[in-house]
């Protein structure tokens, strides 16, 4: 039964339902009266599932990691976890060198930390796995990227203006790893993750834990493969407890999740508008209320109202046009974070003509300038899924500086993308059926120089108590990030309340 608003309540505008939003909003539901807006047609942005072949597919992301448990968590707190599922195969395969490859089990987010499996797995030459080598004898030290990442923890956070080293993937790795195991080994998973680009993303920003695993070491290799070493928690007179699966997902589909924060949402009283944008919101200092907005609902005349506070949850470039007129400042460093596109296509193939894929799927390497940028299995990663007579596959294509998956017409991507995915696995026959989802400006860029930014705009938003600011565009880009970043903007506007 939906609860009233309560007069008593200060008054909430969350702006955006992605899972950001959603969290924001169920974290601050029991304090404020909450409003929450959403531009297009369905609330979860870019957890989107769809009907395909009867069975609900999730055609963005369709898992998690859970080395941070916030995602774990909220599906706890929702009564979620007995449908939390972990894939049912492992391991995945690189297209390097005009081959499927078997990925060397013991990478750290892409690096390796033993260059006896990159020789082995032959994704690069036996001269680039030996050349990789040179890590070992590099006579500088690595850079220090405590500090830089420590001034995020800092509170207020502490711009530091060029202060500590930010090197790109490349600028780092290239000269110790060699530019070809970079290439066609790390760029193809870090970049892949982010559909970013090594030469531009940062290291710091990009993969916080190895930045701070490889600070001030003498080798990359030697101190990811310490970073890597289980760390086994035992309790007293108990066996060792086996390691928590790194992926999960939902037995249906990721819908699971933000279908469960909607039907809290409604039940605690939060209002909720699809179709919905705040066209136009200022600050209004010297009212009854922090914030006046105009809420522009499709087909609707234009709303008026007041908030107390305020909670953006919209990727960084529609933060900048919200904020350019209150706060100019804040609007222009969202504005200069890059974002790239990138398209998926769900696809079902009669099971006798694929041949068997490996593990969970494959990556492709960048260098042949191939269309696509991976391949997911899944119908054989996801045991809810699994289909007799059919393989569906999950076909990724567009990253940044590749912009075909947007600028291609409809047909043409569709074809490019199948194309490159029967080359790779040498098959000759089309799929029953397919399903186009384009992802434009999807993936915020977290290049050279994102940390400092960011810490800029928290500084900036720190001194305004009634605006908080949250989502992919941040502080990681991953669901449990977002879920992370969602709980501290509304820890941030709980108090208000004191
Ligand atoms: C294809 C793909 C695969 C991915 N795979 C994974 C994965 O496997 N694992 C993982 O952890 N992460 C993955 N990610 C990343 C992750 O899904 C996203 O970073 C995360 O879901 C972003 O959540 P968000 O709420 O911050 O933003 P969004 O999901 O972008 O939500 C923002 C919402 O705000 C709305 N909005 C925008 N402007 C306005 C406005 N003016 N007024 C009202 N509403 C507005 C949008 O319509 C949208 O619904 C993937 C992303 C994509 C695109």
């Amino acid at each position: 039964m939906p609860m009233p608003t309560d007069p008593n309540k200060k008054e909430v505008l969350v702006i955006g339902a992605g899972i950001t939003g959603l969290t924001a909003a169920y974290k601050l539901r029991n304090d404020f009266n909450v409003t929450l807006l959403e531009a297009s047609d369905r609330i979860g942005g870019k957890l989107h599932s769809v009907s395909f072949r009867d069975k609900p597919v999730d055609v963005g992301p369709d898992s998690f990691l859970t080395r941070n448990a916030s995602a774990v968590q909220l599906s706890s707190e929702l009564d979620l976890s007995e449908h939390l599922v972990a894939p049912v195969s492992q391991g995945a395969s690189l297209y390097s060198r005009k081959q499927l490859r078997k990925l060397p089990i013991d990478l750290a987010l892409g690096i390796p930390t033993n260059l006896i499996s990159v020789l082995s797995s032959q994704i690069v030459s036996p001269l680039s796995a030996v050349r990789s080598a040179a890590d070992f004898f590099w006579p500088k030290r690595l850079p220090d990227f405590t500090a830089l990442l420590d001034s995020a923890d800092k509170k207020p956070p502490q711009p530091t203006f060029g202060k500590y080293p930010d090197p790109s993937i490349g600028q780092l790795l290239n000269q110790r790893l060699g530019r070809a195991t970079v290439e066609r080994l790390i760029a193809p998973l870090i970049a892949g993750i982010n559909a970013g680009d090594i030469n531009c993303l940062s290291f710091a920003a990009t993969t916080p834990e190895l930045a701070r695993a490889v600070s001030k070491k003498r080798s990359v290799v030697l101190s990811l493969r310490e970073y890597r070493k289980p760390t086994a928690v035992k309790s007293a007179g108990s066996p060792q407890t086996p390691r928590p699966t790194p992926f999960l997902g939902f037995d249906t589909s990721l819908s699971t999740l933000t279908e469960a924060l909607r039907q809290n949402l409604v039940n605690a009283g939060v209002k909720i508008y699809l179709n919905t944008k705040a066209a136009d919101i200022k600050m209004t200092p010297h009212g009854k209320r922090h914030w006046a907005a105009s809420i522009l609902q499709k087909n609707m005349p234009t709303i008026n109202a007041d908030f107390d506070a305020l909670l953006l949850a919209v990727p960084s470039s529609e933060t900048a046009n919200l904020l350019e007129a209150s706060l100019p400042d804040i609007a222009a460093l969202c504005n200069k974070i890059p974002f790239s596109s990138v398209a998926t296509l769900v696809t079902a193939w009669k099971a006798d003509e694929v041949p068997p894929i490996y593990g969970t799927g494959f990556l492709v390497a960048r260098k042949p300038k191939k269309l696509i940028t991976g391949v997911t299995a899944l119908s054989s990663k996801w045991a809810h899924l699994s289909h007799k007579n059919e393989v569906w596959l999950k076909i990724s294509a567009g990253h940044y500086l590749d912009h075909r998956a947007i600028s291609l017409g409809d047909e043409e991507l569709t074809a490019g993308m199948i194309e490159d995915t029967k080359t790779v696995l040498g098959m000759t026959g089309n799929p029953i059926e397919s399903f186009l989802c384009r992802w434009e400006n999807a993936f915020p860029q977290y290049n050279t120089g994102h940390i400092e930014r960011i810490l800029q705009i928290d500084a900036l938003t720190a001194a305004i108590p009634s605006l908080a600011i949250a989502g992919a565009s941040y502080h990681g880009i991953g669901i449990p990030a977002c879920i992370s970043d969602a709980c501290k903007a509304a820890d941030k506007l709980k108090d208000l309340l004191n």
